[in-house]
C-alpha cells in the first residue's frame, strides 16, 4: 500500500499545482472513517481507497480525482456524510464522491431489467462528470485484483460477468485499453478458468516456438525503417487471452500461428512519418490483403488512431503491424484519462465535452429515451458496445459511424429518425441497392424518402443499430395498438348485437369499471388482443343471460394471454413476446432458434406461427409476404428453466479418445448431448452432427468456443438446415 507521503509526492511530481493539503486531509479522513473495517482479504479496509488512488496516479489524474478516490467509499460504508465532505473538501469533491457513491449502489444486480435500469443510472451519473467513471473504473479494477479473496463462488462469477458486460466495454469506449485488458483477463479467469487455461497453454506453446522469431522480426522492421531515414520504436505486443477467446467465439479463426497472438507496433514522431513508415514497409514486403485500415484519417468513435496493416514479413511470416505516433499511442492506451491528465487540460484549455468519448455517451442517452423499457435498452447498448464500426458518408460529406453489419436503414435512422421512418430506397455510391445491403467503410449513402412511407416490421430482420430497432418497434407498437383497438370494438359490438343489445356509451363505461381497465381504449385493446372476450363482458354485465348461453361459448379462457405484457407461451412453455394469443407456435426445424437469438415468426394459415432465426435461409421464401411476418423477441424473464436443442457440426481428428474428449468438453460446459450422427468418416477426421441441449444462444456460443480452443477439433459450426 502506498504511504501518505508517497501518494502526495507522486501526484506533485506530475501535477505541481495539486492541492497537497486536501490529499493529506482526505487520506487521514478516510483512514479514520474506515477505522477497524476489514476487506475480505483481511487487509484493513482503508488499503482499498489508497490503492484506488494509486491506480489513478498511473493515469496522472488531477488532485480532485485522487481526493475522490480516497473518499469514494466513506459515504456508502462509514458514518461519514455528504454534507460533512462538502464542508471539509468543497462542492466539487462532494459532487464527485456523490457520483461514485451512486454508482456503487447500483452494483447489486438482480434481474436483467434491474441491471438495465442500473446501467441507465450509471450513464446519467457519469455524464455529469467523467472523472466519476474514471474513479469507478479504478475502484472496479482493484476489486477485481482482489476478487480471489471472496469465498462465495457465485458472487465472484456475478461480479466478474458484470465487469465483462458493463465495465470493460465502458473502458473500451473511453479508450482505456490497458485497464480494459486487465479487467477482462481477471474476469475471464473467474468466469471460464478452463478456457483461459487452454488458451494460455496454447499461447505458451506458440511463444516457445516463436521465441527467436519476435526479436528477429523487430530487428528486421527496425532496419527497414532506419534505411528509410525514420526514427522509430518497434515493439511486439501479445494479444490478451480474453481478446483471443472473443475472436474465436466471434468468427471461425484458427489460432495457430504467431501472427494470431502478436501484433507489432511502430511508434514514430509525426503523422507524416507514420505514412512514410507505411510506404517503406509496403515496399519491402508483400501486403496481405484485406487487413489495411487507416484509423489516422478516420479515427474510431472512441478516439483511437493508428494505421493497421498486415504483410508477409521477414522469413515469410504473416505479421500484423500497427503504426502510430507516440501521442496516439498514449491516447490508445489511456484514452479519456489522457485528456484528463493535468497537462492536457492546461494545454488545450477546452473541456472534455468535445472528445469522441463524450459524443458516444450522448448518443447512448439518446437511445435510452427511444427505448420502450430497460430490457430493450440493455439489448441495444450491449450489442452496440461490442461491435466493430463502419464509417459512411452523407452526400454532403458528413461522417456517420455505424456498427459493423449496419444497413442503409440504420444509416437513415442515424441521420434522423424522420429520415428513417420515411425511407423508401437508397443509393450507395450512386447506385440503387436493396435496403438490407450491408454497408462498408467509405460508402456514400443517399437516402430516398417519401412522406407516405412507414417503417416496415420486415426491417427488424436486418437492422443492426439500437436506434433503428427502437424506432421501428415503437412504430409497430403504436400501429398494433390501433389495429387491436378497432378489432376489439368490432368484437364487442358483435357480441352485444348477438344478445340484441346496443353497445351504448353507458354500457362501455360499466364494462370499464367492472373489469377494472384504464379506459375505453384499454378495454377494446384487451378484447382485440384476446385477453378479454366479447361474450365474457356481455355475460358479466347482464348476468341473467349467462344461464341461457352455453358455457363453452360464453367464455374462452384459452384465448387470454398468460401475462399482461402480451407474452404468450409456446408448446414447450417458453415465453416469447409479440405472439398472437391462442395461436399455435412451433420452432422451425431448419434453424433451431435459441433464446437470446434474434427471431421472427411466420404465420401460416392452419399451422400457426413458426419461429425462425432472423438469418434463416427459409425466410427468403416469405420476402414478398410482409403480412405473414411477426416481430418476436424472447421474454428474457423466466426462460431459464427450459432447455433447447441446438445442432452443431464438428470436424475432429480421428485418433483414439477424441470422441471421449469431445463429450467431456461439452459436459464440462453444461451441455447435454441428446443425439450424435457421423456424417462423414475418413482416415484422418470425422464429421459429426451433434444435438446438444443448451439453455440459450449464449450457452451454445460458450460450448462452441470451448470446442474451438481444443487441439483435437478442427472446426465447429452451427448446423443450419
Ligand atoms: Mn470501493
Amino acid at each position: 500500500m502506498m504511504r501518505q507521503y508517497e501518494l502526495v509526492e507522486t501526484v506533485k511530481k506530475y501535477d505541481p499545482s495539486a492541492d497537497e493539503q486536501a490529499i493529506n486531509r482526505a487520506y487521514v479522513f478516510s483512514m479514520q472513517a474506515h477505522g477497524a473495517q476489514k476487506r475480505a482479504s483481511g487487509d484493513p479496509y482503508f488499503s482499498h481507497p489508497v490503492e484506488v488512488a494509486g491506480i489513478l496516479t498511473r493515469y496522472r489524474l488531477d488532485g480532485a480525482s485522487i481526493v475522490t478516490a480516497l473518499l469514494h467509499d466513506t459515504v456508502e460504508d462509514t458514518h461519514a456524510t455528504l454534507p460533512e465532505i462538502e464542508k471539509l473538501f468543497g462542492a466539487e469533491i462532494a459532487k464527485l464522491v456523490d457520483g461514485v457513491t451512486k454508482l456503487s449502489q447500483l452494483e447489486i444486480t438482480g434481474s436483467e431489467s434491474r441491471q438495465a435500469e442500473n446501467f441507465r443510472k450509471l450513464l446519467l451519473a457519469m455524464s455529469e462528470d467523467l472523472r466519476v467513471l474514471l474513479v469507478k473504473l479504478a475502484d472496479r479494477l482493484h476489486n477485481m485484483r482482489t476478487l480471489d479473496h471472496i469465498a462465495d463462488r457465485e458472487k465472484r462469477k456475478r461480479i466478474a460477468s458484470e465487469t465483462l458486460e458493463i465495465y470493460s466495454p465502458l473502458a473500451e469506449r473511453i479508450g482505456m485499453r490497458e485497464l480494459q485488458d486487465e479487467l477482462e483477463d481477471l474476469a475471464f479467469g473467474h468466469i471460464n478458468p478452463d478456457a483461459r487455461t487452454s488458451i494460455m497453454k496454447r499461447l505458451e506453446f506458440l511463444r516457445t516456438a516463436g521465441q527467436s522469431l519476435v526479436p528477429r522480426i523487430i530487428e528486421s522492421l527496425s532496419g527497414t525503417l532506419k534505411d528509410a531515414g525514420l526514427k522509430a520504436n518497434v515493439s511486439g505486443r501479445e494479444k490478451s487471452p480474453y481478446s483471443i477467446w472473443r475472436k474465436m467465439q466471434r468468427k471461425d479463426v484458427e489460432f495457430e500461428q504467431l501472427s494470431d497472438i502478436i501484433a507489432f507496433r511502430i511508434q514514430l514522431g509525426t503523422i507524416e512519418d507514420c505514412y512514410r513508415a507505411l510506404g517503406a514497409i509496403h515496399s519491402a514486403w508483400r501486403v496481405s490483403p484485406g487487413r489495411f485500415k487507416d484509423y489516422i484519417s478516420l479515427p474510431k468513435p472512441n478516439g483511437y488512431r493508428s494505421i493497421h496493416t498486415a504483410v508477409i514479413g521477414p522469413d515469410g511470416h504473416r505479421i500484423e503491424i500497427q503504426i502510430r505516433t507516440s501521442e496516439m499511442h498514449n491516447l490508445a492506451e489511456n484514452g479519456l484519462a489522457a485528456h484528463w491528465s493535468y497537462k492536457q487540460k492546461a494545454a488545450n484549455g477546452k473541456g472534455e465535452a468535445d472528445t469522441p468519448q463524450y459524443r458516444w455517451l450522448r448518443e447512448l442517452l439518446d437511445i435510452m429515451e427511444q427505448a420502450e423499457g430497460p430490457d430493450e435498452f440493455l439489448e441495444h447498448t450491449k450489442l452496440e458496445m461490442f461491435r466493430d464500426q463502419v464509417f459512411c458518408f452523407t452526400p454532403r460529406g458528413d461522417l456517420i459511424a455505424l456498427p459493423h453489419g449496419a444497413t442503409p436503414v440504420d444509416f437513415a435512422y442515424a441521420v434522423h429518425s424522420e429520415v428513417g421512418d420515411r425511407c423508401t430506397g437508397v443509393k450507395v455510391n450512386g447506385r440503387m441497392v436493396p435496403l438490407q445491403t450491408g454497408l462498408v467503410n467509405g460508402d456514400q449513402v443517399e437516402v430516398l424518402t417519401s412522406k407516405t412511407q412507414k417503417p416496415s416490421p420486415d426491417w427488424l430482420r436486418f437492422v443492426a443499430t439500437g436506434k433503428a430497432r427502437a424506432r421501428i418497434r415503437r412504430f409497430i407498437r403504436i400501429q398494433h395498438r390501433h389495429e387491436y383497438l378497432e378489432l376489439g370494438r368490432g368484437i364487442l359490438d358483435k357480441a352485444f348485437r348477438q344478445e340484441h343489445r346496443r353497445l351504448t356509451k353507458k354500457a362501455i363505461a360499466r364494462a370499464v369499471e367492472t373489469f377494472q381497465v384504464q379506459d375505453e381504449d384499454d378495454l377494446f385493446i384487451r378484447i382485440g388482443e384476446g385477453r378479454l372476450s366479447g361474450p365474457e363482458i356481455v355475460n358479466k354485465l347482464f348476468p341473467a343471460r349467462a344461464d341461457d348461453s352455453e358455457p363453452g361459448k360464453a367464455r374462452n379462457p384459452a384465448a387470454r394471454g398468460k401475462k399482461g405484457n402480451g407474452a404468450a407461451s409456446t408448446e414447450t412453455g417458453i415465453s416469447i413476446r409479440g405472439l398472437i394469443p391462442g395461436m399455435a407456435v412451433h420452432y422451425a426445424r431448419c434453424c433451431h432458434p435459441l433464446p437470446g437469438e434474434r427471431i421472427v415468426g411466420i404465420v401460416t394459415t392452419g399451422k400457426g406461427v413458426t419461429v425462425h432465426t432472423v438469418d434463416c435461409d427459409t425466410l427468403q421464401r416469405f420476402n414478398s409476404m410482409p403480412s405473414h411476418w411477426l416481430d418476436l423477441s424472447w421474454d428474457v424473464e423466466g426462460t431459464a428453466e427450459e432447455s433447447h436443442i441446438a445442432r452443431i457440426k464438428v470436424f475432429l481428428t480421428n485418433e483414439p479418445g477424441t470422441l471421449g474428449d469431445l463429450s467431456t468438453i461439452i459436459g464440462k460446459n453444461g451441455g447435454n448431448i441428446t443425439n450424435l450422427r457421423f456424417a462423414n468418416r475418413s482416415i484422418d477426421f470425422f464429421e459429426i452432427h451433434l444435438d446438444v441441449q443448451v439453455d440459450d444462444v449464449r450457452h451454445l456460443t460458450e460450448i462452441i468456443a470451448a470446442l474451438r480452443a481444443s487441439p483435437i477439433i478442427t472446426s465447429v459450426d452451427r448446423a443450419r438446415g
